[in-house]
């Protein structure tokens, strides 16, 4: 199964914060309300709130990525 990963579009977002409501183990807000990223690689037990936290974003801001596969220094 490939890795998931949240990605948030800064531009569309609109700083309410519905997503760190959701998703508070990967998301947090920083002083504006703006989302910060814990961890951007979804673990699998947290895909299910992961999905509800992009459906529950109310600019479409949020969504799920797969992961890039990382290179070898
Ligand atoms: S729910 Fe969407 S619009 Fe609201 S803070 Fe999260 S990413 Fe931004």
């Amino acid at each position: 199964m490939k890795e998931l990963r949240l990605v948030v579009d800064p531009i569309r977002c609109d700083a309410y914060g519905h997503c760190a409501e959701l998703l508070p183990e990967l998301i947090e807000l920083d002083d504006w309300g703006y989302p910060i990223l814990r961890d951007d690689e979804v673990p699998r037990h947290l895909r299910g709130d992961a999905r509800k936290a992009v459906a529950s974003c109310p600019r479409l801001a949020l969504s799920l990525e797969r992961a890039r596969a990382k290179s070898k220094a």
